[in-house]
């Protein structure tokens, strides 16, 4: 019998983002967690929507998923979505973390660009989303951001920062991580 913790992973607004799906179970499984991935997609209404900005406003749907999670009893969550998403005071986020509602959202919509000044080689955009996910799951256990741009947990609001990363935790975050079980 296996007793590692859940995360539950939904897919928001429609499919797309499952395209990635062996990408987020991995990083799922970098934090020795369980993915219990749900094929029931969690639908997004106009309210979600901000129609100047043409984005979809990413607190609210962390609300939606938390609502859906809630009804379902699961815990920590993750959704997954190819729309745009983004916050408040923000152009954009890949991805976003509320840790009081336990919940995180990824979009793969920017991290599937490919840039023509960045040379990329085949698996860089699956790179990313393990990276990203990896990054939000992170803040979902209790990780904050970290100064080192190697490492999973830093900041990244730009396709290059995201490239830079390595796909792992810093020895401080490892060390963190491990006082927050
Ligand atoms: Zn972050
Ligand atoms: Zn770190």
């Amino acid at each position: 019998m296996s007793f590692r913790e859940k995360i539950t992973v939904y897919p928001v607004h429609n499919m797309d983002g499952y395209k990635f799906v062996s990408q987020i179970e991995a990083a799922i499984r970098f934090y020795d967690r369980e993915p219990d991935v749900s094929v029931n997609v969690i639908p997004l209404s106009p309210r979600e929507y901000d129609g100047s900005r043409r984005q979809f406003k990413a607190d609210l749907i962390i609300e939606k998923i938390a609502q859906v999670r809630d009804s379902d009893k699961k815990g920590k969550s993750l959704g997954v979505t190819s729309i745009d998403i983004s916050m408040p005071n923000m152009n954009f986020v890949f991805g976003v973390t509320n840790t009081v509602k336990k919940v995180s959202l990824l979009s793969t919509a920017r991290l599937t660009l490919i840039s023509k000044e960045l040379f990329l080689g085949a698996k860089t955009v699956e790179e990313r989303i393990f990276k990203e996910s990896a990054h939000e799951i992170g803040h979902l256990l209790g990780l904050t951001h970290c100064p080192e741009p190697m490492c999973i947990m830093s900041f990244a609001n730009t396709l290059k920062q995201v490239d830079d990363k390595l796909p792992i935790l810093c020895n401080n975050c490892r060390e963190k991580l491990k006082g927050l079980r």
